[in-house]
């Protein structure tokens, strides 16, 4: 018996049921996916029981002797993996780094561009409602009304008319590459910070399947737990002249003790991200995505920019007649788990939007190829098309079931 079914049998329900929610369902969510047994042993390690505030060999407390040692090879792991000159491996999580990274590189009050909200941009990207949006003055670009991409041109005249201090690339509900390249050179042009935010994409950059930013931005921050495929967290990526001020941000500018079980875990999963195994991951992350994208439009769904470069889809449900909360509730129910997505100029609101959001990362962790896209793309369809229809999502459910327990996730037994 585990510890906690001693312990406390009402949360150790609670675990198992998910448990089971995780190895009988499609988990399409673009940010999710299974991290390794050995990713999550070192997260539920004793790791958890040390302080360490600083940095390896600066230490506020004493007892530091592993906790340098992991931390340093977390570090030298992430410099490997995609060429970084410095990196911080502390922040707690993709949301905080992003604070810590304006509150090292700006003043409050000055101008940032980002990518706007419902058109695939971050919440810290310059939400008006968020830290981001009150704290500095966001000037938020938006994706092109017909082709649903970032039109570099307006980008640069954004830029050019408000100058701003920093320009923020990347995005959370965006499908198509970025040209990494055109926006550092608009950023040069207007002598404005340049920040990639490849929290969604950093598992495919790390694998080789997309451009990397890392070699020519100034500061480059992922999450761990989406493509990446580690531990819930982030970190940060810099240019040498920007290490100092961003290190001082994370601790003590916003962050007290480091989550050193979570290092642990993004160390090794920075491991597994190295070895030949994950090039094929990446790869058939993007060609699962393409798949499922075209196995969509083939059954009339319309698909924001047309298809995808990436792991991620973003459906317009408008032509048929759902709307995306209604999709994702039902979809639940059948065992497939996407979300509820505004689309761009949405005419709905958002939480209750026209689209639905989905991705490839998870599936393909389970070894999932383009059969099973297929088929995905087919029970979508058909619980779309039959929305009311309770039997036929009734039997739907039994065939996903039977087609998962054929993937076993890792690290659940
Ligand atoms: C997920 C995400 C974040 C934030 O990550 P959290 O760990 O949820 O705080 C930041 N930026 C982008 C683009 C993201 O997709």
């Amino acid at each position: 018996m585990s510890a906690i079914q001693t312990q406390d049998s009402e949360i150790f329900e609670f675990i198992e049921h998910e448990k089971k929610r995780q190895k009988e369902g499609i988990e399409l969510i673009p940010s999710e996916n299974y991290t390794s047994a050995a990713v999550m042993e070192a997260c539920g390690s004793i790791l958890t029981n040390k302080y360490s505030e600083g940095y390896p060999g600066k230490r506020y407390y004493g007892g530091q002797e592993n906790i340098d040692a992991i931390e340093n090879i977390a570090i030298d792991r992430a410099k490997k993996l995609f060429g970084a000159e410095h990196v911080n491996v502390q922040p707690y999580s993709g949301s905080p780094a992003n604070t810590a990274i304006y509150f090292a590189l700006l003043n409050f009050g000055d101008t940032v561009m980002g990518l706007k909200l419902d058109h695939g941009g971050h919440i810290t990207h310059g939400l008006p409602i968020a830290f981001s949006g009150k704290a500095y003055n966001f000037i938020q670009y938006e994706v092109d009304k017909n082709t649903g991409k970032i039109d570099m041109e307006v980008v640069r005249k954004l830029a050019l008319e408000h100058k701003p201090k920093m320009i923020v690339a990347g995005f959370t509900a965006y499908p198509r590459d970025i040209e990494w390249k055109k926006f550092k050179e608009i950023a040069d042009e207007v002598g404005a910070i340049s920040v990639a935010d490849i929290s969604h994409t950093a598992g495919l950059i790390a694998g080789g399947v997309l451009e990397s930013p890392v070699p020519f931005f100034d500061v480059v921050m992922t999450t761990t737990h989406k493509t990446l495929r580690g531990p819930r967290g982030a970190m940060i990526m810099c240019k040498e002249k920007f290490a100092k001020a961003i290190d001082r941000a994370v601790f003590p500018g916003l962050q007290g003790g480091p989550h050193e079980h979570i290092i642990a875990g993004k160390a090794i999963a920075f491991g597994e991200a190295l070895k030949p195994e994950f090039k094929a991951y990446a790869k058939q992350v993007q060609t699962n995505a393409r798949a499922l994208a075209e196995a969509m439009k083939k059954r009339g769904f319309t698909l924001v920019s047309d298809g995808t470069d990436t792991h991620l889809i973003l459906a317009d449900l408008t032509n048929k007649g759902v709307p995306g909360k209604q999709a994702q509730a039902v979809l639940d129910s059948v065992g497939i788990t996407l979300n509820k997505n505004t689309v761009p100029f949405d005419s709905r609101t958002p939480m209750d939007p026209s689209g639905i959001r989905l991705g490839t990362p998870a599936v393909t962790t389970r070894g999932m190829k383009e059969p099973e896209m297929e088929m995905i793309a087919d029970w979508l369809d058909r619980v779309i098309s039959n929305i009311e229809d309770t039997a036929l999502h009734a039997q739907i459910k039994e065939e996903v079931k039977t087609m998962c327990l054929k993937f076993p996730v890792p690290g659940i037994i």
